[in-house]
């Protein structure tokens, strides 16, 4: 049963962090020296995760995605890939990763039933890999995407973060390495959300100025009007190619936002942007059945008002989300705890 909020805005996608651990740190989302980890004692495992998931899925979700921090970096991640793909009412499952553990765990997440993975990749070079991300881990990353393609999965997508001066003379590169994999590249805008503690605007290009750079490369692009609630426009080149830009921070898309986001320690959050999430471990907990944990969410997301991204946009003086000092104070804030 679906259930709309007071936006007419459906709940209908599920991003489940498994994780806020992670094997890089990528100057836009942990650029910090030390975080503060959630406690072990609250990281739910794979029961209550799944039965989280199911309590989602009877208030009307039908898209789940797991993500992290590095979800691969969570230990048999692969069983709870298996424990979800029963679900019938599950119609697209799906992983958000790094890629440098896929190598590793591509043919058993495949096994497992995952249907997609989404591999973040924000450059074709090891120096600025490691420039970007403190690791140098940029040869895992590549394996990974080959290993995914060997283990069968199709409809794969990477995801590149564009940041003004870092990457973005690597658009046309990447659509090209994604071309090689039969993957479909996503460009991101830079996203002042928490976390981005050295977030300025002069480091975004925006959509506009990413379509101006590659229609100068490849000529005429087509825009593909569809009109679902993905976050990505998608884009036509001559030769057939697609991709996609989610500008995330000069044309949110916040109308059509039909998804929400549970951390590793099953609090609930209904915008990226939200200060405060609802602590569905503590129901689960003390014995909430799926049935009421589904009836706490129909109830919260009816009252649903969320738009942060638009909000972010009409602020005349914009910066970074939160200080350094604050993330400390509400960890739950920063990016790496809600999954992107
Ligand atoms: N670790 C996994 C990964 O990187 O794919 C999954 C979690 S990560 C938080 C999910 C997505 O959020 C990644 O594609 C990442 O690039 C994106 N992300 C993180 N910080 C961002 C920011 N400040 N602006 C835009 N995208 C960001
Ligand atoms: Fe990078 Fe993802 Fe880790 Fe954030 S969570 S530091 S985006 S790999
Ligand atoms: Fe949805 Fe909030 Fe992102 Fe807007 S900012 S698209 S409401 S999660």
């Amino acid at each position: 049963m679906t259930v709309t909020d007071r936006h007419g805005r459906e709940l209908r996608n599920l991003r489940l962090s498994v994780t806020d651990r992670c094997n890089l740190r990528c100057s836009y989302c942990m650029p910090e020296e030390e975080y503060g980890w959630l406690p072990k004692r609250d990281i739910l495992d794979f029961e209550e995760l799944s039965t989280l998931v199911d309590a989602f899925l009877l208030a009307g979700v039908d898209k789940v995605r797991l993500t992290g921090g590095e979800p691969l970096v969570r230990r048999d991640v692969e069983v709870l890939v298996g424990l979800l793909a029963q679900k019938r009412g599950i119609t697209d499952l799906a992983l958000t990763t790094n890629g440098i553990l896929l190598g590793e765990h591509a043919a058993a997440l495949k096994r497992a039933g995952l249907g997609r993975v989404t591999v973040s990749l924000d450059t074709l070079r090891p120096e600025r890999f490691l420039k970007l991300t403190r690791r140098d881990s940029h040869a895992d990353v590549l394996a990974g995407l080959e290993a995914a393609r060997a283990a069968g999965f199709t409809h794969t997508k990477i995801d590149s973060v564009i940041l003004r001066g870092t990457n973005d003379d690597e658009l046309a590169a990447l659509i090209e390495h994604g071309k090689q994999l039969d993957a479909e590249v996503r460009f991101i805008e830079y996203m002042d959300v928490g976390g981005a503690t050295n977030w300025s605007m002069d480091e975004v290009l925006p959509k506009r100025e990413m379509l101006e750079r590659l229609r100068a490369e490849y000529g005429p692009i087509l825009p593909l009007h569809e009109h679902g609630s993905a976050p990505a426009e998608r884009f036509l080149l001559p030769d057939g190619t697609v991709f996609g830009i989610i500008a995330s921070t000069t044309e949110p898309f916040c109308a059509r936002c039909d998804r929400s986001r549970v951390t590793a320690d099953g609090t609930w959050f209904q915008c990226l942007y939200a200060r405060i999430g609802v602590d569905l471990r503590a129901k689960l907990r003390a014995g909430a059945t799926r049935e009421e944990l589904a009836a706490l969410i129909q109830r919260v997301w009816t009252g649903r008002t969320d738009r942060g991204a638009e909000v972010r946009l009409a602020e005349h003086e914009r910066g970074a989300l939160a200080p350094r000092d604050e993330l400390v104070q509400n960890v739950h804030l920063e990016m790496h705890k809600r999954g992107g």
